[in-house]
This record gives structure tokens, C-alpha cells and sequence, in this order.
């Protein structure tokens, strides 16, 4: 395995255990430049990356690469440099590498194709290869397929927003982005901008304080298409909601189009201000869920297609089968699978795969779940109302099954503090780290909680 390969297989491990956002900001430009014996040596952009990979993620990358590896490794460090990964390794990376490979005995294995992921989006924030083509559609996605089509054949027409709402790893961002390249592959002159809502509310923050909103308008309301992805993180950002609500209506009114995802509806949206949700619910509302059985074998098929990976049919069903809650997971385990086969050098058999993915089946944890099942769980398991248990009430019968929700919330679903402040009749984060903290404390000692806490899950995970 190539460091690149092995880097690349670490990444998709780790894209799962982060938050989108904390993914790309830490982990954006880095890679391995060297690795011997047990030894392995991460580049990153600045000095900041690596303080917060040393400080915070750690232990994770060292578990991720041991994961792949199946091997002990030894140390782990973290170098700034400004070299890309792209650009060849110094001669002495080079040989390091390839005494690695000797020392653990495995033959040098052929070029992976570079993960998806790492494509870097272009200027107007596009990914290539998110396209309608190499989207397979199935009972899940069909009508927001079908949807997304039809605004990129004729945007500004039909339905004006757009907007897709589900779980994650379930292809909304692909589908937001194969609208925007269909269009520019239509009409490449076209304006079209795609930015998560965090961009946009960075972007609009950042040009508040320099005195630069008259730009900041006529970048956002003059282009033809825009799109914002997972518009759930304007929750709580009162003048950002404010300005997004006028931008939406100045290119509403001018036909131009708007997209939108979130992981739920409009109206779930918390202290999302009424008239927006009005405005979101004009156009088009369509959920996106999760892939069928036949569904997941025909993205796994087209995602070997697209490696040059060949899988036999009854591997394709047991990793179907294994993996159920997004594609994401799917994806990640085929090149989990990938990377461990060309590792040990040997031939997948169903028995090998079933190996590598009974983590994801045994896990339930792995299985997407939301905010709403798990508040709409505690509930019925404290036999309190929803109301209530998100209330502000701090008596004790509210406010221990609050903090274990808090809790569950952290441990299931990985959801930032201030996300789960929110969630949770909109807190502030040091409560959800209180909550997180203490619950988090007390079930190294406490039999019933422990026993408490699995119930739920195990309910939790049953109903999603
Ligand atoms: P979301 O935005 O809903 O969290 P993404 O669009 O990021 O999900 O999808 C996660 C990964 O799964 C991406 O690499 C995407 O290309 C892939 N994917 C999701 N759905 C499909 C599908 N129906 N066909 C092909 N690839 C898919
Ligand atoms: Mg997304």
C-alpha cells in the first residue's frame, strides 16, 4: 500500500468519526510524506493544523491507521509543510517508503485511484464528478433525482426553491452540485454559486465587519443558481437568517433559482424565523432517504466501476447487505475493502469482507439516526413530553433525562455542543458540555444508567 493509499483509506475512517466541517478544516491539504517502519509522518499546510491534529485528533488518526493497517504502529507525527501532495516526495521520502513496504514483507501494489473526496471544488465551488450520471437513482431518491433534473433543464422555472432534505451520506450535496455542473456544462457562462451555509454565513459575518456588504450582495443576489447546502446550521444566526431571507426573496423574484438541503424540514429547522420557513416551503419539499438493498448493490457496482475495482455479485450483496444506513458508509467500506485486499495482497472472498464490515453491522451506531428520534425516544422512555424534556424546567425529573439526552446525542449522532445547546430548546453550549460530561461520568459507575442508556439505544436504533 502506498502511503497515499493507505492515507486515503485513513481519511475515509475519519470522515465518519468528524463533523463534516471539523473534516475538511483539519484535514484539508494534508498527507503522509513519510512512512517508515512503524513510523509515519503527516504533512499539514500550517502550524495550526498540526497543533490541533497533535492536541485533539491524535489518537484518532493513530486508531484509524492501525485500523487499516491491522498492525501496531508506533509513532505518529506532524510536519508543516507547503509542498502538495501531488508534487513527488523527495528522494529520501521515497526510499523510507520503500523500505517500509520491505520491512512488512507486502509487494508493491498498483496505483489506487485518488479518493473522490480530495478533489479539490472549484472556484465556484464545484466538484466534477458529482454529476447526474454518476448518480444511481433508486426508490430513495427518485423523486429528488427527478427534481434536481428538471430545476438544472430549466432553472428558475419549475421549482423555485428546491430543496432536499434527509439523513447524511445520503447524496443531497451531489445531487445540489450535479445540478450546478449540469447547468454550467449547458450554458458554461452561466452564474452559478454553490456555498454551505456556513460559508454563507462566514462570508456575510466576515463582510459586515469590512464594510464590504454592498459586495456581499451583489456576489449573492445577481447569479442565476444558487445553492446552499445543509441551511440547518442558520439555526441560531438571527442577522444571518435576516440577510438569507433577503437574498432568497431578491432572486426569487428575478426567477432566478435556489437550492437548498438540510438534514429536515423546514418547519424542524430550530428557531428558524416563520416567514423563512414560508419561504422555504414555497417551491419544492422532498426527502431524501436511505438506499434499499437492490439500490446499495447498484451504487456499489458503479462505484467498482468507477475504481476499476472488480467485485464478484456475492461480494457486492454481503457488503450491501452489512452496510445499511447511508452511502457514505458504503463507499467507505469499499475502500476499506479495497485498501486491506491490495494490503495483504490476496483476493476478496465473501468470508474476508464479511470480516472487514461485521464493525459496521454489529455497530448500531453506525445506522443514522436524528435529533428528533432520539428526543421523541427519550421522551417516551422518561413517559415526559417532548415539550418538557426540551423545556426550562430544571426539575430533576426534566433534567437528568435532558442530560441523557444531551448525552446520547454526543455519543450517537457525534453532534457539536453548540448543535445539541440548540437542539435542545436552544441552550448554550457549556450546558451540553455539562450534560455530556457528568452523564458521561456517571456511567462508569452506575449500573441502571448503563442499562438505561442501551435500552435506548437499542430502541433508538430499531425505530430509525
Ligand atoms: P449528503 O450530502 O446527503 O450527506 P453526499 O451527497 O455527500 O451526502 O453523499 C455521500 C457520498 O455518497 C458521496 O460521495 C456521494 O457521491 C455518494 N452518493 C450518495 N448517494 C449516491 C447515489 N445515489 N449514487 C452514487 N453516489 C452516491
Ligand atoms: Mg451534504
Amino acid at each position: 500500500m502506498t502511503p497515499q493509499q493507505l492515507w486515503q483509506a485513513a481519511l475515509g475512517e475519519l470522515e465518519l468519526a468528524l463533523s463534516k466541517a471539523n473534516f475538511t478544516t483539519w484535514f484539508k491539504s494534508t498527507f503522509i510524506s513519510e512512512m517508515e517502519e512503524a513510523r509515519i509522518t503527516i504533512s499539514v499546510p500550517n502550524a495550526f493544523t498540526k497543533a490541533w491534529l497533535e492536541k485533539k485528533y491524535h489518537s484518532a488518526i493513530l486508531k484509524a491507521l492501525q485500523n487499516i493497517l491491522n498492525a501496531p504502529i508506533r509513532d505518529v507525527q506532524y510536519r508543516v509543510e507547503t509542498r502538495s501532495a501531488g508534487e513527488p516526495m523527495r528522494t529520501q521520502a521515497a526510499i523510507t517508503v520503500s523500505q517500509a513496504v520491505a520491512v512488512t514483507d507486502v509487494p508493491a501494489m498498483p496505483e489506487m485511484p485518488q479518493a473522490m473526496e480530495t478533489e479539490p471544488a472549484g472556484e465556484r465551488g464545484f466538484r466534477r464528478h458529482y454529476t447526474f450520471e454518476s448518480f444511481v437513482v433508486g426508490k430513495g431518491n427518485e423523486l429528488a433525482h427527478a427534481a434536481a433534473q428538471a430545476v438544472a433543464d430549466a432553472p428558475g422555472r419549475k421549482y423555485n426553491p428546491l430543496y432536499l432534505h434527509g439523513g447524511v451520506g445520503l447524496g443531497k450535496t451531489h445531487l445540489l452540485q450535479a445540478i450546478g455542473n449540469k447547468m454550467l456544462e449547458k450554458n458554461p457562462g452561466a452564474r452559478v454559486l454553490y456555498v454551505s451555509s456556513e460559508q454563507f454565513t462566514n462570508d456575510y459575518i466576515a463582510a459586515v465587519r469590512a464594510g464590504l456588504a454592498k459586495e456581499f450582495k451583489d456576489r449573492y443576489r445577481t447569479v442565476d443558481l444558487l445553492i446552499v447546502d445543509d441551511i440547518q446550521f442558520l439555526a441560531n444566526k438571527e442577522s444571518t437568517q435576516e440577510e438569507f431571507f433577503h437574498t432568497f426573496n431578491a432572486l426569487h423574484q428575478e426567477n432566478r433559482q435556489v437550492v437548498l438541503s438540510s438534514d429536515r424540514p423546514p418547519k424542524s429547522i430550530p428557531t428558524i424565523q416563520e416567514r423563512l420557513v414560508s419561504r422555504l416551503e414555497m417551491g419544492m419539499v422532498i426527502d431524501v432517504s436511505p438506499p434499499d438493498l437492490e439500490t446499495r448493490i447498484a451504487i456499489l457496482r458503479s462505484k467498482c466501476q468507477e475504481k476499476g475495482v472488480h467485485l464478484s455479485d456475492d461480494i457486492l450483496t454481503t457488503i450491501a447487505a452489512g452496510v445499511t444506513s447511508n452511502v457514505r458508509e458504503l463507499e467507505g467500506a469499499l475502500n476499506k475493502i479495497h485498501a486491506y485486499h491490495q494490503f495483504k495482497n490476496i483476493p476478496p472472498t465473501v468470508e474476508t469482507v464479511k470480516n472487514i464490515i461485521s464493525s459496521y453491522s454489529v455497530n448500531p451506531a453506525k445506522k443514522t439516526i436524528t435529533a428528533r428520534q432520539l428526543i421523541a425516544t427519550v421522551a417516551a422512555y422518561y413517559d415526559l413530553k417532548i415539550d418538557d424534556l426540551l423545556g426550562k424546567s430544571r426539575e430533576k425529573k426534566l433534567a437528568f433525562p435532558r442530560q441523557v439526552l444531551m448525552f446520547l446525542m454526543r455519543e450517537e449522532m457525534k453532534a457539536s455542543f453548540p448543535a445539541i445547546g440548540s437542539e435542545i430548546g436552544g441552550r448554550d453550549h457549556t450546558t451540553a458540555i455539562h450534560a455530556c460530561t457528568k452523564i458521561g461520568l456517571m456511567v462508569e459507575k452506575d449500573e441502571k444508567l448503563r442499562q438505561d442508556l442501551s435500552l435506548l439505544k437499542e430502541r433508538v436504533y430499531h425505530a430509525a
